[in-house]
């Protein structure tokens, strides 16, 4: 298989950043194209938990998190830690009889599938972990240590910094609108919102929830869902938790220095009913108040509603399209878990024409069937 000549990137969040920084740092020559600016679509927007606990539908799926989380503390050794890495664990505990065994269930699973957890008592957390929460002295409460979250646009910085430096070149504010194909069906062109055309041989889908607009340049029909999610900032002069956490009714993280992160699937539930997003925000708030409540009187700074980028199946879309050289998606929920191992295994491919087995489950050409 012959080396491409010329990689375009559409789409620069986690994911093509991702696949970009690999593929640059493997001696190819990458343009990445972004029709905002790099990091800042729904990867900023994110609740950002790396994680395989979440993942147990699905083994093939589970295994693919578990080496997304090996492919984190990789990067972290190539590219060095920062503000954007994160490894402190992850908590999770439940207030009512249902979910705990659901809960419990799913740790025996994971356990057994050599995941690491712990379980322990809301008053050991409080006197180990996180001293500002509130809860039960006795509710169980599980530990995954080899968990994390990740700032996804300081990442996407990092990553897009150090290939630009390396060679890359970088669009940025300037929206493909077109994909150009020669009379063979191969990638020949990629043409920009300012009427420019640039020569390329491959393109990378990784615009995210725009993944199908794109897809749809090569008349490709790729089927996704439409699962909004509202995510909140609140700024906070002390921090007050260090690490993400799976509360009952909110998820809570740190942002930095001086900021945290909310979500909530039943705040989530209401969008599309009539309440607006700063609405939406001060219920995350209310509901993250119960659980620390110094955070009653933190300031939400912006709440923004972003669609999941999700294939039809629920499972990501990644590799190329045998029927239209050239072309390759990179499309997935769980981008921020799954971004830098889809960038290691999509780059090896590109360059290789060798298909890995971890992605032979998510594979594009399931969507042409
Ligand atoms: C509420 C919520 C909570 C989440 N929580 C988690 C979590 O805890 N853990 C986890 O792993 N994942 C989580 N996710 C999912 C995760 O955030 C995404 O899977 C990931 O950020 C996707 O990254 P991306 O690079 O594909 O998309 P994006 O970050 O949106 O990047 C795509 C880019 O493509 C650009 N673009 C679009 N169209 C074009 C075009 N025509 N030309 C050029 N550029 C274009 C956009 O400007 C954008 O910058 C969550 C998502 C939501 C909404």
């Amino acid at each position: 298989m012959k080396r491409p000549n010329r990689v375009a990137v559409i789409g620069v969040g986690i994911i093509g950043a991702c696949v970009g920084w690999n593929l640059t740092r493997r001696g190819a020559k990458v343009v990445f194209i972004d029709a905002g600016q790099p990091g800042e679509g729904v990867t900023n927007w994110s609740f950002s938990w790396v994680n395989a606990s979440n993942k147990t539908v699905r083994k093939s799926y589970f295994d693919l998190n578990v080496a997304g989380l090996a492919t984190y503390r990789e990067l972290a050794a190539a590219i060095g830690p920062g503000s954007w890495w994160h490894p402190s664990g992850h908590l999770r505990w439940a207030d009512d009889p249902a979910a705990e065994a659901k809960d419990l269930k799913n740790s025996e699973l994971l356990a057994a599938w050599d995941y690491r957890v712990e379980v322990c008592t809301g008053a050991e957390v409080r006197s180990r972990f996180e001293p500002a929460l509130t809860m039960p002295g006795e509710v169980p409460v599980w530990f995954y240590p080899d968990e994390a979250w990740v700032h996804g646009r300081h990442l996407v910085g990092r990553l897009v910094g150090q290939a630009v430096a390396s060679g890359a070149e970088l669009y940025s504010g300037i929206a493909v609108r077109d994909i150009g194909t020669g009379a063979d069906g191969r990638i020949r062109t990629v043409a920009l919102a300012d009427g420019s055309r640039l020569d390329v041989d491959t393109v990378v889908n990784a615009a995210g929830p725009h993944a199908s607009q794109v897809a749809g340049l090569i008349a490709r029909h790729l089927p996704m869902r439409r699962e909004p999610g509202a995510v909140t900032r609140l700024d906070c002069a002390r921090v007050p938790v260090h690490r993400a956490m799976h509360a009952p009714h909110i998820e809570i993280r740190p942002d930095g220095d001086a900021s945290v992160v909310l979500h909530s699937r039943e705040i989530d539930a209401l969008i599309g009913t009539g309440q607006d997003p700063a609405e939406l925000g001060r219920l995350l708030r209310e509901s993250a108040r119960r659980v620390v409540p110094e955070l009653g009187s933190a300031r939400v700074t912006e709440t923004r509603v972003s669609n999941r980028p999700i294939p039809a199946d629920g499972f990501p879309s990644v590799g190329a399209l045998p029927s239209v050289p050239g072309y390759y998606e990179a499309v997935s929920h769980s981008g921020i878990t799954l971004g830098p191992v889809i960038g290691r295994l999509l780059a090896a491919e590109i360059l290789s024409g060798k298909r890995d087995e971890m992605l032979a489950d998510f594979r594009p050409e399931r969507f042409s069937l």
